[in-house]
């Protein structure tokens, strides 16, 4: 599978992706639109907005979709939630994402550097929406809590795939653990939007994605992405399938009708493409 279809082309333009990456780097931060080599960057960085991406770029896990390192993580460093909260006044950001690799080796999973990052953030924007991605903190109850207690907008963390696939697509994960977690959610903090996603084209059939919406949906999930896989590098897993652009039309469809609140599926979908349009309900895809 190596010909991109038509609808996966882009065109870059450089000179925005060069002036957002000098804000970011002269606050010493990095981006997961960088280190999962999103397709969207350019249009993202015109825009301007971007995913900071926090608690260092070495991850405790090894998904087979996903090209950050895998590699034993340096410390928390305690500056970084003022530094994203300034990089972010800089670049004018009226809604901010932050997510982060997965840090099994922190007693908190990273919950308090995500507390820090958002209070931070909302001591210098007071008026931009927050989203955070979080990986599954192990599902502790108490990483959950720590990190709504600073009151993020919208709680976003993705199932990525069907549970028939996570042995390989997710290997460290639980898809029930993930699902737990989005209805703790909703149990901690009702008011708080919910957010989930998945890729396709991975081996995935139709009927097993209704059923990934299904549980979602039981678990009072509000916003869903729906994107296409993309082999990041060689090591990563293989794409099984592009799926064509009517198919995640039709998911879109099944999704409203069952009762997500914004939607956003199709071939170029990412968790947080448009993430402030899905929170105040302007999607199109
Ligand atoms: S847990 Fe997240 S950052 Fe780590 S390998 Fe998996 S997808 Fe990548």
């Amino acid at each position: 599978m190596t010909r991109l279809p038509g609808w996966l082309r882009r065109r870059h333009s450089l000179s925005e992706l060069h002036e957002l990456k000098g804000v970011l780097r002269s606050h010493g931060l990095s981006t997961v639109c960088e280190e999962a080599r999103c397709p969207n960057k350019a249009e993202c960085f015109s825009k301007p907005t971007a995913t900071f991406m926090i608690l260092g770029d070495s991850c405790t896990r090894d998904c087979g979709f996903c090209s950050v390192k895998s590699a034993p993580p340096l410390p928390p460093d305690k500056d970084e939630p003022r530094r994203v909260a300034e990089a972010a006044s800089k670049m004018g950001l009226k809604y901010v994402v932050v997510t982060s690799v997965t840090r099994d080796d922190l007693p908190d999973g990273g919950a308090g550097q995500f507390a820090e990052t958002i209070r931070e953030i909302k001591k210098h924007l007071p008026e931009a929406g927050v989203e955070v991605l979080t990986p599954d903190f192990g599902g502790s109850k108490d990483a959950l809590s720590r990190v709504l207690s600073a009151e993020p907008h919208v709680f976003n963390h993705n199932v990525e795939t069907v549970p028939r696939l996570y042995a390989t697509v997710r290997p460290q994960a639980d898809y029930n653990r993930s699902i737990g977690l989005l209805r703790r959610l909703k149990e901690l903090s009702p008011e708080t939007n919910t957010k989930s996603g998945l890729m396709l084209g991975l081996g995935e059939s139709f009927e097993e994605v209704l059923e990934v919406f299904k549980d979602l949906r039981g678990a009072g999930c509000d916003l869903l992405t729906v994107g296409q896989y993309l082999r990041p590098t060689k090591k990563n897993l293989p794409v099984v399938e592009y799926i064509e652009p009517e198919i995640f039309k039709a998911l879109r469809e099944q999704a409203l009708g069952m009762g997500f609140r914004s939607v956003a599926s199709g071939p170029l979908v990412r968790s947080s493409m448009n993430a402030e349009e899905m929170y105040t309900g302007n999607v199109s895809v």
